[in-house]
C-alpha cells in the first residue's frame, strides 16, 4: 500500500492518513490541534474543518 501523507494547511505538518479514510472525514492535527477535513484522497488534501462554535443562544 502507498503512503498517503496529508498536510495540515495550518501548520504544514504531514499526517499519515489511516487506511479506509474517506473524503469528508474529520481529522485532528496532532501538531497544532486544528480540526481538518479530508477534501481529497488523490492527491491527499486537507482543509480546515468548519468551525463548530458553541452558540447556545439564550
Ligand atoms: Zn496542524
Amino acid at each position: 500500500m502507498e503512503n498517503n501523507p496529508i498536510e495540515c494547511p495550518d501548520c504544514g505538518e504531514s499526517k499519515q492518513l489511516a487506511s479506509g479514510c474517506e473524503v469528508g472525514q474529520i481529522l485532528n492535527c496532532a501538531a497544532c490541534g486544528t480540526l481538518l477535513e479530508v477534501l481529497s484522497l488523490s492527491p491527499p488534501k486537507a482543509g480546515k474543518a468548519p468551525q463548530i462554535e458553541e452558540d447556545f443562544g439564550e
